[in-house]
């Protein structure tokens, strides 16, 4: 994995994004914000499922107002999180018009292709951007392939460079967009650490390039997301190959996976995904992970599955509890392998591992940890007696909270 790209620290609401700190998860309410208790709800419900900072619509002025209300139910029940205007169009208005919510949200979304046609994006820009020093508030300028400019697709699409690859016109429409209203920005007077970019595009191979050409051009933070991905594990598989491949280039300081869910609901598996290619990338962990084998030919029975999925409940079972007890606990890899061929070998690499026996092995199961065979399991035990082995080995290697 590359080093992770230089760029500035942009404080959202006290969570630092930038490439001193972890990689930031990020999520999205879908509640209308009118309703102020459903979405209160659904910010509970994702900062419970891991994500850092929650963007909520703010559309009209019944959502501009509501959002008081909302930090105010999730101050009093003690979450403490940074909450995310996201604003379309009538951005300038709404901040205007609301200076307590322009005081109290922790960062404004803009989108450079809907802060206003040609001829009022820089007065309306400028109003925001106004706002946004006022109050001392970062800005993520975000552009969507979906919303790129009228003015630069008649300029260089319609007018003139009509024989040209679409493609690279969009994209680099796309980044000189928010490049230049970075740039504008800063020109009003907003601090370059108060500047956060994202390009979204919906297809994976478009997003690499955007983004991998974006951060050779400037130091500002990239919230990373491939937007409009779809549905069901196609849409899971575009996320993860996107967001992974930036990532493990050391491009990306935020992520947000998004996901047309298959009903109306909180949109916890998005975050549940954003800590999958966290935790598969080694950039962090969040529990406890199972290496375990597939499977094949050589397996005599389903017991490995078994035994697998017994294991990941008793981690889930047990985390918040272990969490409570035990410093850096979810950093253990626990492996569980079907026969001699791979199962040793992994279960050496792990902090605790157990080979069970394949066709024509053995009935034995030799358990490894920290890489030295400890001990060998047998009979209709040897799920319990593994569940204690780790059980011990947490009490053990992991320090206590004080
Ligand atoms: S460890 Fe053994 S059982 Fe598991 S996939 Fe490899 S060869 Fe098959």
């Amino acid at each position: 994995m590359k080093q992770r790209r230089d760029t500035y620290n942009v404080n959202v609401g006290g969570v630092i994004i930038g490439s001193t700190e972890p990689i930031r998860i990020q999520s999205m309410t879908n509640t209308p914000t009118e309703d102020i208790t459903a979405t209160a709800n659904q910010i509970k419900a994702l900062y419970d499922s891991g994500s850092e900072l929650v963007r909520v619509t703010v559309n009209n002025e019944k959502s501009a107002e509501n959002i008081i209300k909302i930090k105010d139910i999730l101050y009093k029940s003690n979450y403490i999180l940074p909450i995310i205007g996201d604003f379309h169009y009538n951005a300038h208005t709404l901040l205007s018009s609301y200076p307590e919510t322009a005081a109290i949200l922790d960062k404004y979304r803009l989108n450079p292709g809907n802060v206003g046609s040609s001829n009022k994006f820089n007065d309306n820009f400028a109003e925001i951007i106004e706002i946004a020093i006022k109050n001392d508030k970062p800005i993520r300028i975000g552009g969507n392939w979906g919303s790129l400019s009228k003015q630069y697709l008649e300029d260089t699409i319609i007018n003139g460079k009509k024989s040209d690859n679409y493609e690279s016109l969009i994209k680099e429409g796309l980044i000189q967009s928010v490049l230049k209203s970075a740039k504008y920005a800063e020109k009003l007077g907003l601090r370059s650490d108060k500047i956060i970019l994202s390009c979204k595009v919906s297809s994976v191979s478009q997003l690499v390039d955007v983004y991998s050409d974006i951060a050779t051009k400037c130091k500002y933070p990239l919230h990373l997301g491939l937007t409009e991905a779809g549905m069901g594990d196609n849409a899971v598989v575009s996320s993860v190959a996107a967001l992974s491949i930036l990532l493990n280039k050391g491009i990306g300081d935020t992520i947000r996976v998004s996901l047309t869910p298959d009903k109306m609901g909180v949109r916890t598996k998005e975050v549940e995904v954003c800590k999958d290619i966290l935790s598969s990338l080694n950039l962090k962990q969040f529990k406890p992970k199972v290496i375990s084998c597939p499977g094949c030919g050589r397996t005599s029975s389903n017991y490995f599955i078994e035994l697998t999925k017994d294991i990941n409940n008793h981690i889930d079972n047990n985390m918040i509890e272990w969490k409570t007890k035990y410093i850096g606990v979810e950093n253990i890899n626990i492996a569980v392998m079907g026969c001699i061929v791979n199962g040793p070998g992994e279960s050496r690499h792990a902090n605790i591992g157990i080979s069970l026996p394949g066709t024509n092995e053995s009935p034995s199961a030799p358990v490894f940890i920290d890489g030295k065979k400890v001990t060998t399991l047998k009979g209709d035990r040897i799920r319990d007696d593994f569940i204690r082995l780790i059980e011990e080995y947490i009490s053990k290697k992991y320090k206590k909270v004080s």
